[in-house]
């Protein structure tokens, strides 16, 4: 980006000169290039770390405090490197392709230098003030050339965020649904690396509104109970049913239920729905058939990833500076990971359920097995109800049911299985199916299908 004997526009940080820095009489130059400023400045860890690691142990100008400084000159250069790799200049010569992005409902707002630079890191005013004259002069330099995408820090250039990448995420999650499919299902070293790199860390993730991604569930919360149905096509048989609903209207016994979205055939899991409407749905029951409803409560505090948040998350800076080296492939991580809920939500057709489900189901168990933080459920958005309905899956370990004669025919085999649900009797209540109103889309016509066809 620059010539190599350019002092200004040395990236290496810890080189950079301060030779050239006493006002020379006449001239309108500061003295902020030998400013030096301390570790506790910077209120960013990655940055603080770095100011140790170069210090040269001098008076803070900014705090007055003896502590581990480094000049502000390499500060500057640090944001600079941040600058040319994750910000883009738009203005006042626009790129074409940002023209082209301009409609977009997201489509950032241009900032300029000085706000992006306060965006970076909590710096005090005079900080980013001091480190935006230095790129300013050191980009005014005439004997400076500039290969990189902006060419000043004049007051009227802005910035954008630079557009950022999934990176090799997608690819890597074909090759992750393809092995497991047709390849190696229980026992592949690959994907476990893929999964604990996928997951790492996720409880410390957020949403631009600080909602937290892994959410708690039970008593006083937003989860603290769950709509369960049954369609039962026999009146007499619901009867029946209904004389013990604890083990009737919970999951199956461990061994006895079938695959599902998020559990593999013979692994007992609690299915439910925050709302009961949206147990119906799910049940898809038929014309003339009687669907139970009930709720469950959820007795013991539980976390859930709800990822419905994990769409919106963004990149905790706490987590990973953006002056960290590893910034954009850590940024790549979340993007890939907003995608998530599409890619374990989408709709599955009945004939392709049991190879399709395997990679949630294998999400599912992982998560299901993690050490502390623990993970007992995950939320996910209802594929049978449009609009916010949401479905909740408790895992194996969190889908134990009180029953009023304390014996739990669930927990065989699993006896340290904390009970978690606990059914409301009251809220039992019995439907009769009468009609079933399909929605749909008009995608094509006979006509068009045959012109079409014609074209290939
Ligand atoms: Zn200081």
């Amino acid at each position: 980006m620059s010539e190599a004997n350019c002092a200004g526009c040395d990236d290496s940080g810890e080189n950079a000169s301060i030779q050239d820095t006493t006002p020379q009489p006449g001239e309108n130059v500061t003295k902020q290039l030998t400013r030096e400023i301390c570790s506790n400045c910077v209120k960013d860890a990655f940055l603080s770390s770095a100011i140790i690691t170069r210090s040269r142990g001098n008076g803070c100008f900014y705090c007055n405090e003896l502590a581990y400084c480094f000049p502000i000159e390499n500060l500057a250069t640090l944001v600079d490197r941040v600058l040319a790799q994750q910000f883009v200049n738009v203005w006042p010569y626009p790129p074409a392709e940002w023209l082209d992005t301009l409609h977009d409902t997201d489509c950032p707002k241009p900032r300029t230098a000085f706000e992006v630079i306060q965006s970076l890191a909590p710096f005090h005013a005079s900080v980013t003030s001091d480190i935006t004259d230095i790129l300013k002069r050191r980009y005014a330099d005439p004997t400076c050339h500039i290969e990189g995408k902006r060419g000043d820090f004049d007051d009227d250039v802005k910035f954008v965020p630079a557009f950022i990448t999934q990176g090799q995420w997608p690819q890597t999650w074909t090759k992750f649904e393809h092995a497991l499919k047709y390849e190696a299902r229980y026992f592949s070293q690959t994907n476990i690396d893929f999964l604990h790199e996928m997951f790492d860390g996720i409880d410390r993730h957020f949403t631009i509104n600080g909602k937290p991604v892994v959410t708690k569930g039970g008593p006083r919360t937003r989860y603290k109970s769950l709509y369960r149905a049954r369609v039962f096509q026999d009146f007499l048989k619901m009867n029946e049913a209904l004389a013990d609903p604890e083990i009737n209207l919970g999951p199956p016994p461990h061994g006895i239920g079938q695959a599902g979205r998020m559990n593999a055939n013979g692994i007992s899991v609690f299915y439910g729905a925050l709302q009961q409407r949206t147990a119906l749905s799910e049940v898809r029951p038929p014309v003339g058939s009687y669907v139970v409803t009930a709720r469950f409560d959820i007795i013991e505090p539980i976390r859930l990833l709800n990822l419905s948040a994990l769409e919106k998350a963004v990149s905790n800076t706490d987590e990973v500076s953006r002056f960290n080296p590893s910034y954009e492939k850590y940024h790549s991580r979340i993007l890939f990971l907003r995608s998530l809920r599409e890619l374990m939500t989408r709709p599955v057709m009945p004939d392709d359920e049991l190879t399709s489900y395997l990679p949630t189901q294998v999400i599912a168990d992982y998560l299901s097995s993690r050490g502390e933080p623990q993970i007992h459920g995950i939320v996910f958005p209802s594929t049978q109800v449009a609009g916010k309905a949401s479905n909740v899956v408790l895992f194996h370990k969190a889908a134990r049911i009180a029953t009023p004669s304390l014996t739990d025919i669930h927990s065989e085999g699993n006896f340290s299985r904390t009970v978690t649900l606990k059914l409301n009797r009251d809220s039992i209540s019995i439907k009769k199916i009468t009609a079933n109103a399909v929605k749909f889309d008009d995608v094509s016509s006979l006509a068009s299908i045959l012109q079409n066809r014609t074209k290939f």
